[in-house]
């Protein structure tokens, strides 16, 4: 049997389901074939989205605390306002001059540390992880990649052989080390052992024969299990990576855009200052539009060497919602409320946990938060399968979260950033209910 990567992924038959979705699931596996995954044990089937909410084909509305793409809530209309207004009148490329591509890049900037002096734009996550690994490949003349043992970065061929949470059947680089995830749970100096780990994965590498290139981690370390710190957390990572002459690379795909808080960019938590940083998901709010941003002199040698276009990275209609998305995070104080929604989450959390010792860690930063679920407190023994129910539990009570973790049983919650104390207070409700139905 190949071994499911992906955390609370369907899997065929282990429910009964009703007529109307067995017949589009199996028209899905007809027509996209056998590598795409559905979440839940009852997969969804939405039909329209707004704000918070997500109502399936029947009309019944959905609590998103999971989509951090559409971070600013679904089809916000000052996104859709923006894409409808470019589409209908200009989008080209960036081989052609744009003021808007400009105003978009500057303002971007500027909400990063000055060191970052250039963006480049691509149209996924992936797609800017692998120009990032190019450029610094070029710049310090390694090849060698360190990143966490559950870490996802992308799809491509080269994000893919660094992306260890696809599973074990995705071959990881002959040029791949891995580390274990800074996991603050178990580990009294958390920063330190990580510190050591990425410092025996340089050794490792040398000893192979391979350059160390870079150390790439995401923000929040999401898929790994969220660990969100302490602050300062992978400042001792980034200098040993540097001190063997490579770079550090900050996957803000998940961590950026505000989802963290009190930040722009889940690197600032760490007062460090990366070399390169890729953006992606949130940046449109559903349009696909990604980066790359990075320190000038990193970037040199690589622009020398290579033009770069890339179609559709940084097209008009992409900008305008990009910028749109820039507007509405400033306009509506999202960061403010991500904070403030955030530790009341935390606060709720850590109720539940006193009556339930299921709840054995509550982690992450701002509206990016994660629930360790064990079946034994004081073990910190993983319980995958207390999770999945949990997830699915909240599901069937029209509430959407995930899971992640190497152990898969974490609990994922990411709501958009617009999520309100009273969205979150029915949300809890809710996993209150689920969990008293556990025992
Ligand atoms: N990096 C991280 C940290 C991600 O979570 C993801 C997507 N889940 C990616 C990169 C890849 O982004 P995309 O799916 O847009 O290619």
């Amino acid at each position: 049997m190949i071994q499911e990567a992906m955390v609370n992924a369907f899997v065929e038959g282990a429910v009964e389901l009703d007529e109307e979705t067995s017949a589009l699931i199996a028209r899905r596996k007809r027509l996209l074939g056998p590598a795409y995954r559905l979440m839940y044990e009852r997969p969804l089937h939405f039909t329209r989205g707004e704000g918070v909410w997500l109502y399936d084909s029947e009309g019944n509305a959905y609590l998103d605390a999971y989509n951090n793409v559409t971070s600013i809530g679904h089809c916000h209309p000052k996104v859709v306002r923006a894409i409808r207004e470019q589409v209908g009148t200009l989008a080209t490329n960036t081989r052609y001059l744009h003021g808007a591509v400009l105003d978009y890049a500057e303002r971007l900037l500027a909400t990063m540390p000055p060191e970052i002096g250039h963006l480049m734009f691509t149209c996924t996550g992936s797609d800017a992880n692998d120009l990032a690994v190019r450029i610094a490949q070029s710049y310090t003349g390694g090849k060698g990649i360190i990143v966490t043992e559950t870490a996802y970065h992308g799809i491509t061929q080269a994000v893919s052989e660094f992306s260890p949470s696809l599973g074990p059947n995705v071959d990881l680089g002959v040029h791949v080390r891995t580390v274990p995830a800074p996991d603050s749970y178990r580990s009294a100096d958390v920063a330190g052992e990580f510190t050591a780990a990425v410092e025996a994965a340089i050794r490792d590498l040398k000893r192979h024969g391979i350059k160390p290139a870079l150390f790439i981690c995401d923000g929040i370390f999401a898929s790994d299990g969220v660990f969100d710190g302490p602050p300062g957390l992978i400042r001792g990572a980034v200098a040993a990576i540097r001190a063997t002459g490579g770079v550090y690379i900050a996957d803000e795909v998940q961590s950026g855009f505000g989802r963290t808080g009190e930040a722009m960019w889940g690197f600032q938590r760490h007062g460090v200052v990366p070399d390169i940083v890729t953006m992606g998901k949130p940046m449109g709010n559903g349009y696909p539009v990604a980066g790359v941003a990075a320190r000038p002199e990193v970037l040199e040698e690589f622009g020398r060497k290579s033009r770069y276009f890339n179609t559709f990275g940084g097209n008009a209609v992409a900008v305008a919602a990009a910028s749109a998305v820039l507007d509405a995070i400033e306009d509506e104080g999202l960061l403010a409320n991500a904070v403030e929604v955030g530790a009341y989450l935390k606060a709720e959390f850590r109720a539940l946990a006193a009556e339930y010792p299921v709840i054995g860690d509550i982690r992450g930063a701002g509206l990016f938060l994660g629930v360790e679920i064990v079946s034994d407190p004081v073990a910190k023994t993983p319980d995958a399968m207390t999770a999945t129910r949990i997830i699915n539990g909240l599901r069937d009570e029209n509430v959407l979260i995930s899971g992640c973790a190497r152990a898969a049983n974490v609990l994922k919650i990411r709501p958009p950033l617009v999520f309100s104390r009273k969205d979150a207070a029915e949300m809890i409700a809710k996993l209150a209910l689920v969990l008293s139905r556990l025992a």
